[in-house]
């Protein structure tokens, strides 16, 4: 593996630009985070998602068993980390599974789905179709969906983001449009077609993709669309996650404090969801949490926000974007394959952030395919990056003197290592063997799958 330490030199650089995998850590002591939002601001997106869960799950038959309640366990990944030959004396490795979130089937459930709930809440509001305290299951009425048929929701998108909107919009009536990249999979165009949601395809990248939508919304009076570079409705509903996974640890007996640091490798694209989640945990756990964003070798959008805002990058515009080292942007991790940083992401959790890495395609299929041998989870490529990170934090120089400055090293036999599998429930069998027969070609030594981990969901 091919790691160069977060000194910068020109060398450094050399192996950002050859697309070899890095970790780089910031320098500095963390400041506190920006107050840009506050907690209450979280919880104020987890009681929308709370008013309007017994709709949900009328809309949703999938949510009938969780009462309307779109969330993910917190799986015990003691066989994966046995796969990645983590020893048990750096921690314990623990999975996030937003890969099976309801509805979406990735993370983007969590912001994309509160964004488009929040909008459809102050025009029914508005429009008096319901009032403060009402049961919000009032809004599947044949009058509301005909109002909410009168507006336009929006969205640019490399997938997922727009499977998630146009998904929640056209449950609720609106009319809903989203604007794919190329990198975008045929199978989630098809999806949203059979649900009735207008796709647009552009030739060119995520952000021609998004620049589109916003351009069309800005021609229709009754047209919303939703900003995934710079929507504070998307990052809070993101955010939102931190307060139910924060039973999840107490129930499942998982300590966090300064002799029991938590480690969280999060899957970036723009930053918004990353950033949501890294802000709502760094409210709940201040200097006991250390987040780590992981992206592909050909987008590290968010490394090179992290690295201009620390004055490393002089000469690029800021925000850089990927094409400006000569990078292409070019990855199977279509969910990731961003050329530039969300400045609302970066505002919020650039202060807090531990650092960021990247990641090989190739290692991402590996990790799929040892998650698949080692516990049965069938994850997307985007979904695999945050397993690189607790290897490249243990056994790399860079990670060995980051521990080091922040005195982490004598509490690492303690420490809980949480990676975030962001995608795949709805991955279509043939693509997924894909996935898989790629990442055993590249995995010695296949191991046969064992039972499913426990459990471990509050309620
Ligand atoms: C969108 C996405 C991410 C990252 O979210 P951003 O808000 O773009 O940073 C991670 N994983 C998957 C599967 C995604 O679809």
């Amino acid at each position: 593996m091919n790691v160069s330490s977060s000194s910068l030199s020109p060398e450094w650089l050399q192996t950002l630009r050859a697309a070899r995998p890095v970790l780089w850590t910031r320098s500095d002591t963390p400041s506190a985070h920006a107050a840009a939002f506050s907690l209450a601001d979280v919880q104020a997106a987890q009681a929308r998602f709370t008013r309007y869960a017994p709709l949900l799950a009328q809309l949703f038959p999938e949510l009938t068993a969780t009462q309307g309640v779109i969330e993910s366990p917190l799986l015990d990944a003691s066989a994966m980390q046995a796969a990645l030959e983590l020893p048990p004396t750096a921690g314990r490795l623990w999975i996030k599974a937003d890969h099976v979130l309801p509805v979406a089937g990735s993370i983007k459930a969590r912001g994309g789905i509160h964004e488009v709930l929040e909008f459809a809440e102050r025009l029914a509001l508005e429009q008096g179709l319901i009032q403060p305290g009402d049961d919000y299951r009032k809004l599947a009425t044949p009058e509301a969906r005909a109002c909410f048929g009168r507006y336009q929701v929006a969205v640019g998108s490399t997938g997922n983001l727009g499977l998630s909107i146009g998904v929640i919009a056209s449950a609720l009536g609106f009319r809903a449009a989203v604007h794919m990249s190329a990198d975008a999979k045929a199978w989630k165009k098809a999806r949203l077609r059979a649900r009735g949601v207008e796709v647009v395809e552009h030739e060119g990248d995520y952000e021609k993709a998004v620049a589109a939508g916003r351009r069309q919304v800005e021609a229709d009076p009754h047209g919303y669309f939703v900003d995934d570079e710079r929507s504070a409705s998307l990052f809070l509903g993101y955010a939102a996650a931190a307060l139910y996974l924060r039973d999840q640890i107490a129930q499942a007996d998982i300590r966090v404090d300064a002799e029991h640091p938590l480690f969280v490798y999060l899957p970036c694209g723009v930053g918004g969801a990353p950033g949501g989640i890294a802000y709502g945990l760094s409210l709940l756990y201040g200097e006991h949490v250390h987040c780590f964003f992981a992206e592909p070798v050909q987008s590290p959008c968010f490394l090179l926000r992290m690295m201009s805002g620390e004055g490393q990058l002089p000469g690029l515009p800021v925000p850089p974007s990927v094409y400006d080292i000569g990078l292409n942007n070019l990855t199977d991790a279509d969910g990731l394959a961003v050329p530039r940083a969300s400045e609302l992401a970066y505002t919020a959790v650039g202060g807090t952030l531990a650092g960021v890495y990247t990641v090989t395609d190739d290692a991402l299929h590996a990790d799929l395919a040892r998650l698949h041998d080692s516990t049965g989870l069938r994850i997307e490529p985007s979904a695999a990056a945050g397993f690189s990170g607790p290897g490249l934090l243990l056994g790399s120089p860079a990670g060995q003197a980051w521990l080091q400055a922040r005195g982490l090293q004598p509490h690492l036999s303690r420490a809980t290592h949480l990676a975030w599998t962001t995608g795949g429930l709805f991955v279509p069998a043939e693509e997924y063997e894909r996935f898989l027969s790629r990442g055993h070609s590249l995995v010695a030594g296949n191991q046969a799958p064992t039972d499913a981990p426990p459990l471990h969901h509050p309620q």
